[in-house]
């Protein structure tokens, strides 16, 4: 079995820059992947809150960027997906057994990035007409709905990000917020209530999206008034947060209700020689620029948990 000082889950932009440091602290490193590198951030067009770059970055470009300063430290990353970790006690000490897609692995420390995916809003229809007008995924998707109409439903940065990238191809981008106030960035939400192909149905959830084949028209209904109403539109995207890819860390980890990993301030989780960093962890901002501090942090922690540098 192949055995690692150190193996990273996940290559968005935490497991990268935990490379990163492993790499500079010449650890024998092997970083895992489930999808592809970049993780979701990648499913936003620019990101413009990574400081650095005025007037924003192309995600993919910036994760092309991360993965390239990894590669020149030749970090080792595999394309397989983990599906549980299993402590072992070695003489005086613990070992983690990787096991993945791709087989066994061994290790003497772990970093956490598993990063999280997006949240099912959960009402009738989206499961089965996923891929036939209801869609997660701006950038990947937008362009299908060229001059169409499409609901958007979420009032964070993603839904408010998506709705001005999804404008620049459907005629009308209908945003549905469950009440007045956004979560979002005043700065979007300005931008978004100036651009005239969207508009914005507040205090309203989804009670059903509907179509035969393909999305025809949703089921709106008022918080307040409880009055229902129906929207014709061919697209619904769904932007309402984020779940943790966490399920194959229930069994030895301390997570919360939600599923996110709860962590130390160095990085440490319920399990020593286990760290954590990213989407994965309970905190408080869900940004690029702290996942990769936070990562910094946990291959720093790493390192000197390896080496017993105190
Ligand atoms: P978020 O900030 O958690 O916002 C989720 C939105 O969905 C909220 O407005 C919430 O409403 C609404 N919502 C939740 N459940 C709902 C339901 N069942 N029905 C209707 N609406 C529902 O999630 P996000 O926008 O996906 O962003 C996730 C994280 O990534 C955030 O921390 C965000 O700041 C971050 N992010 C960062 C960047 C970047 O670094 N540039 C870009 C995009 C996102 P309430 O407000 O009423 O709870």
């Amino acid at each position: 079995m192949q055995q690692y000082d150190l193996i990273i889950i996940g290559a968005g932009p935490a497991g990268l820059t935990a490379g990163l440091y492993a790499g500079r602290f010449q650890i024998n490193t092997l970083i895992m992947e489930k999808i592809s590198f970049g993780g979701q951030i990648t499913l936003s067009s620019t990101i413009e809150n990574y400081p650095g770059f005025p007037g924003g970055i192309s995600t993919h470009e910036l994760m092309d960027k991360f993965k390239a300063q990894v590669d020149e430290l030749g970090v080792k990353t595999q394309d397989s997906e983990v599906t549980e970790i299993i402590p072992e006690k070695q003489g005086a000490g613990i070992f983690y057994r990787v096991r993945s897609t791709q087989g066994d692995y061994l290790c003497k420390a772990l970093i956490i990035a598993s990063g999280a995916q997006a949240r099912r809003l959960g009402v009738d229809g989206e499961e089965r007409l996923i891929g036939r007008g209801v869609s997660y995924c701006g950038t990947c998707d937008g362009p299908l709905f060229r001059n169409k109409e499409v609901v958007l439903i979420g009032g964070g940065d993603r839904a408010v990000e998506e709705a001005i990238f999804l404008s620049g191809y459907a005629n009308k981008v209908i945003v549905v917020h469950r009440r007045q106030e956004f979560r979002a960035s005043k700065i979007l939400v300005e931008r978004a209530k100036n651009n005239p192909r969207i508009s914005f149905v507040l205090d309203s959830v989804v009670r059903k999206i509907c179509g035969e084949n393909r999305v025809e028209s949703v089921i709106l209904s008022n918080v307040k008034s409880h009055r229902e109403t129906t929207v014709e539109c061919q697209g619904v995207f769904v932007f309402v947060g984020i779940a943790p890819n966490t399920d194959f860390l229930k069994k030895v980890l301390q997570i919360n209700e939600a599923g996110f990993i709860i962590t130390k301030p160095d990085q440490e989780t319920s399990l020593s020689g286990v760290f954590a960093c990213g989407d994965c962890i309970e905190k408080s901002l869900y940004q690029v620029v702290n996942a990769c501090g936070e990562a910094a942090v946990a291959a720093n922690s790493a390192h000197k948990y390896l080496f017993n540098l105190g």
